[in-house]
């Protein structure tokens, strides 16, 4: 399988959308909805996507904030997201007490779970639970590709000063399931640009 990803980010927050797409049968996914919908529904038809799912990486804010647009647009495809976190996009309930409610309750939600496969169309991502910025933080892999959400940017980590935050799990979840990766992984982050897991093994300050 031939795996094309492309990223839209939003201008408030620099939050990373990406569209995944297997390039022999143009099914899709769209990881992280971010504050501008808009850029993502014309990157997925410019591409000729045929979207099946939306994976959530965590429910802060501008992870979720688009996801009612993307459903306007691509139809009432399953929203995927771990357990810990399905009470934001499931209920419409915030996950900080510190911020308000990030979306109306959607009712095509669906479980990611550490160390299963989730399927959509032809794409099939394996499930890293990657927390501690978030109680139900993950990291989707697929190929030679992880999408690490809030856990791991280029050159730094995720926040970890929330009330629901762990900085220990943080780093517990970054060492045991993401620098156990090989060094040629390309990390695509929730915020920022790519880069590989070797990169971030040798250079990243809040690692060594
Ligand atoms: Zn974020």
């Amino acid at each position: 399988m031939k795996v094309r990803i492309e990223a839209t980010a939003d201008r408030q927050f620099r939050t990373n959308s990406y569209l995944v797409e297997d390039e022999d049968t143009r099914d899709a996914v769209v990881i992280d909805a971010n504050l501008e919908p808009q850029l993502m529904i014309e990157l997925a038809h410019k591409r000729n996507a045929n979207v099946k799912a939306i994976l959530l990486t965590h429910t802060d804010v501008d992870h979720v904030g688009g996801i009612g647009a993307l459903l306007d647009a691509f139809g009432s495809i399953p929203v995927a997201v771990h357990e810990t976190e399905r009470h934001v996009v499931a209920e419409g309930r915030p996950l900080r007490r510190e911020f308000g409610a990030s979306t109306h309750p959607i009712e095509n939600v669906v479980n990611l779970v550490e160390g299963e496969t989730f399927r959509a169309g032809s794409l099939a991502f394996d499930v890293l639970h990657t927390p501690g910025h978030s109680p139900g933080g993950v990291t989707l892999k697929i190929g030679d590709n992880l999408f690490t959400g809030d856990a791991l940017f280029a050159g730094s980590i995720g926040r970890s000063d929330f009330a629901n935050s762990n900085g220990q799990a943080l780093l517990d979840g970054i060492n045991s399931k993401l620098l156990s990766q090989p060094d040629e992984l390309t990390v695509y982050s929730g915020h920022g640009p790519a880069t590989t897991i070797g990169q971030e093994r040798r250079t990243n300050p809040f690692l060594n």
